[in-house]
């Protein structure tokens, strides 16, 4: 995709082409690496620079637990059932999403979300956002990977459409709004569970200074 101008920065593709990235953020690059030539490009690179570190360093051992090493490499996830896209999801999402439709739960203002997996080493999940409407009030612990899969948002960093990755870590405090052209549709993986305050509270704050 020629357009998408934001991506997967290089320590993180590293650690997904080593296997060492978490699952929840492995979610987004893959999904962003389906939609990105040129990070698609990139993992083919790392990974083959990765076989040769492997070839080097194993130039001590068998010949034939080289070849099985080797081969483990080329075929790392052997029986992860595979799913087509489906209309704004590619497939790793299909995948967390074994194939079924998005259950959706209100945020309120017609945000909604879907929590595709959620487990120690963070969550990651499917926001819905209507057009012009402003993502509500979160924090998020450490490191927060937002991919668009449909529609746009922006922010203080700049704006971000269809395949576009934000990385952002917990000194930003963003504001995102979707843009008004589409429902905003993203994908987005944080290693804390997100924690969104609410937005009555927010808003009546002012009056009842609560
Ligand atoms: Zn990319």
């Amino acid at each position: 995709m020629s357009s998408v101008t934001h991506h997967i920065p290089d320590h993180i593709l590293t650690a997904y082409a080593a296997g060492s990235l978490s699952h929840v953020y492995s979610v987004v690059v893959a999904a962003h690496i389906s939609m990105c030539d040129e990070c698609r490009a990139r993992l083919g690179a790392q990974e083959a620079m990765g076989g040769v570190v492997m070839e080097q360093q194993s130039a001590d051992l068998s010949a034939d637990l080289k070849a099985s090493v080797l081969d483990m490499l080329d075929d790392p996830v052997p029986d992860t059932p595979v799913y087509a896209r489906q209309g704004v999801f590619p497939s790793p999402v299909m995948a967390e999403l074994k194939g079924q439709k998005p259950k959706w739960k209100s945020l309120g203002l017609g945000v909604k979300q879907s929590i595709l997996h959620s487990g120690p080493e963070g969550s990651v999940r499917l926001l819905s956002i209507p057009p012009g409407q402003a993502v509500p009030d979160h924090s998020h612990g450490g490191l927060e990977l937002t991919l668009v899969l449909q529609g746009s948002f922006s922010d203080e960093s700049g704006r971000f459409g269809v395949g576009d990755v934000e990385v952002a870590d917990e000194d930003v405090d963003h504001i995102p709004i979707a843009g008004v052209e589409a429902t905003c549709i993203c994908l987005a993986a944080t290693d804390a569970p997100l924690q969104f305050k609410g937005l009555m509270p927010r808003l009546l704050q002012p009056i009842f200074d609560i």
